[in-house]
């Protein structure tokens, strides 16, 4: 978001030993450690972060045959979408749809990544950490990772316990492409493609994000964002029929989840709520192709960032009874109302 203040103690780990000795480190201090992959899903305060910020910059990417499968392991320094397209090119199936998101591989379990119809946690087999409880380096199973929808042990269960320093994904060779979500369906009919590969379906996710400001442009005017910054709710029965209730509208965007809940659209909650795209307090606005993304412009503070978010989400609370979850982490001192 390009905004934010200092670290008070930063560290460039471009080995295990050094994420090892930084932990070691900031706890001999009783100082807070917080880890920097891309930065893409982190606000930090304007009077910046007490704490040692340990920049994770592991490299390397290593593949094997696993029983008629590929496992690709990736150190938590990779930047993502350079290890999905060696997935597509390789004909590697089961990350195509997270083409173009922007960050580092160590980030992809924390908040379980996800777009366009899968999430890492149904490829992700293994996690490689620093577990700061005990000092030890282990490998978690996916099972031991508590995934959900934009969340993991490592965000909320646990969160700041487990440093990640490389992910296992487990990849289909030759296998076909996941097409689940309608605007890629439409994409790949409107390119008249009837038998999408994996690199048809990187380029359509592609286009599909370059044209939601979802991708990282220099020469876009909604780059300053984090992506989406409030999370889809997923809602029962009663409170379902008290948001449609509400809105006046029986028509309310959903998608079922397990156990008979359903998720919401935050975006239509937010311009329901009164938001226009591209408006905004000044320096920081809706993006003007995405009413889930807020955007920095010139002289944006991180303060003016959590204020909007405050206002976004007091006024879809007021109107509809819900209250927004905040997709990205803050970091530093937080305005009293996020
Ligand atoms: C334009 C845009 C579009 C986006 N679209 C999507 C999308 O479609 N789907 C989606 O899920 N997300 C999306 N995001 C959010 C973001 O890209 C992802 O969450 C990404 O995984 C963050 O990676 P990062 O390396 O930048 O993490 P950072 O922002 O650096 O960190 C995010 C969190 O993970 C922690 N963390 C990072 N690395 C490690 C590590 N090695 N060990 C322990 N903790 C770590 C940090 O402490 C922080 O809490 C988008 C963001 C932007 C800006």
């Amino acid at each position: 978001m390009g905004v934010g203040g200092p670290a008070r103690f930063f560290v460039e780990a471009a080995d295990e030993a050094t994420v090892v000795e930084a932990a070691r480190w900031a706890e001999a201090r009783s100082l807070p450690l917080r880890v920097l992959g891309g930065g893409s899903n982190i606000v930090v305060a304007d009077d910046g972060v007490e704490a040692l910020v340990v920049h994770v910059a592991l490299r390397g990417v290593s593949s094997r045959d696993a029983g008629g499968a590929v496992e690709v392991t990736a150190a938590a320094g990779e930047p993502w979408d350079p290890l999905v397209e060696r997935a597509v090119v390789g004909g590697w199936a089961g990350l195509e749809c997270l083409s173009g998101i922007p960050g580092l591989v160590g980030a992809t379990p924390m908040q379980n990544v996800g777009a366009y119809g899968q999430e890492v946690s149904q490829t992700v087999t293994a996690v490689r950490v620093l577990d700061r409880r005990s000092g030890a380096i282990a490998t978690l199973p996916a099972a031991d990772c508590g995934f959900g929808y934009r969340t993991s042990r490592f965000k909320s269960g646990e969160a700041d316990r487990f440093i990640v320093l490389a992910v296992t994904y487990r990849l289909v060779p030759d296998g076909a492409p996941t097409i689940r979500y309608a605007d890629l369906e439409k994409d790949l009919a409107a390119r008249g493609i009837s038998r999408p590969s994996l690199r048809d379906v990187r380029t359509s996710v592609l286009a599909i994000r370059r044209s939601k400001s979802m991708v990282l442009d220099p020469a876009d005017d909604n780059r300053r964002s984090c992506g989406s910054f409030f999370l889809n709710p997923i809602v029962d029965a009663t409170r379902l029929a008290e948001v449609e209730r509400a809105a006046g509208d029986a028509s309310v965007p959903r998608w079922p989840e397990a156990g008979g809940r359903t998720k919401l659209s935050a975006a239509w909650l937010i311009e329901r709520a009164g938001f226009r795209r591209g408006e905004g307090p000044g320096p920081v606005t809706l993006s003007s192709r995405h009413s889930l993304a807020i955007v920095c412009h010139d002289g944006a503070r991180a303060a003016d960032v959590t204020a909007f978010a405050a206002e976004i989400r007091a006024r879809v609370e007021a109107r509809f009874g819900v209250r927004l979850v905040l997709e990205p982490v803050l970091w530093g001192r937080r305005p009293g109302e996020l």
